[in-house]
């Protein structure tokens, strides 16, 4: 989800990199569970969480919409994000104790809370945000935070993910065929979320074969 915000307005005013330290270490988040509630469509998930979820918790992604996930409209696209339930607008996956029930397997927006990600000439850097997490945090080195293995690949993905989608985004919005946005949302969806992927075989490769297919689909 893109924010039309100055990064003064929202941030320490700093970027950060992968080896960079950062005040963003919440030490377990004791008796804390705000980011976990009423976040409404922000916590938007992407494909390496799909691959996590659903191979994690052997259930298909159909199996998790309208129950821990929903689809909703962001930017043109339509794309899957968790979803906040009951009187208290929290995720579906916050368990008794008000801990995260999939900690392991949760998405990255959530590994990276309370930092952003911020998009700028083919790449990203991280900022802090404030007013968001009000625990007393200390310094910690941002790739140990974001807790994500092969975090060079990693980082090509959550890129190469983040341009497909504006490209996406452009085609829909630059043609008014309802058709058309309704087929190449369609099959966004199918492509990178409904089609089952393999536990058995790295994520990225998968990824690589599906965004060249829809690549090929839709040029
Ligand atoms: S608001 Fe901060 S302390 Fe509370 S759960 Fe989120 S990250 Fe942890
Ligand atoms: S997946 Fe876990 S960490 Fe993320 S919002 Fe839900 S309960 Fe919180």
């Amino acid at each position: 989800m893109k924010r039309n915000v100055s990064l003064e307005e929202i941030s320490d005013g700093r970027l950060y990199g992968e080896s960079d330290m950062v005040k963003a270490d919440c030490r377990g988040c004791v008796g804390c569970s705000d980011c976990c509630r009423g976040m409404g469509q922000s916590i938007i998930l992407d494909p390496y969480d799909v691959y996590r979820l659903t191979t994690g918790l052997k259930r298909p992604f159909a199996d998790f919409v309208d129950k821990e996930v929903e689809l909703n409209v962001v930017d043109g696209c339509v794309l899957p994000n968790l979803k906040m339930t009951g009187s208290q607008e929290q995720c579906a996956f916050l368990d008794e104790e008000e801990r995260c029930g999939i900690h392991a397997l949760r998405p990255g927006i959530c590994r990276l809370f309370p930092l952003g990600r911020f998009y700028e000439n083919g790449t990203f850097r991280y900022f802090l945000q404030t007013g968001q997490c009000n625990a007393a945090r200390s310094k910690v080195k941002v790739g140990k935070w974001i807790d994500t293995p092969d975090q060079r690949r990693n980082r090509e993905f959550v890129t190469n993910w983040h341009y497909l989608l504006n490209r996406v985004e452009e085609l829909v919005q630059g043609n008014t065929d309802d058709i058309f946005r309704r087929d190449i949302n369609m099959m966004l969806l199918q492509t990178f979320y409904f089609a089952p992927y393999d536990e058995e075989e790295d994520f990225y490769t998968q990824f690589a074969g599906r965004a060249a297919q829809f690549a090929q689909r839709t040029e």
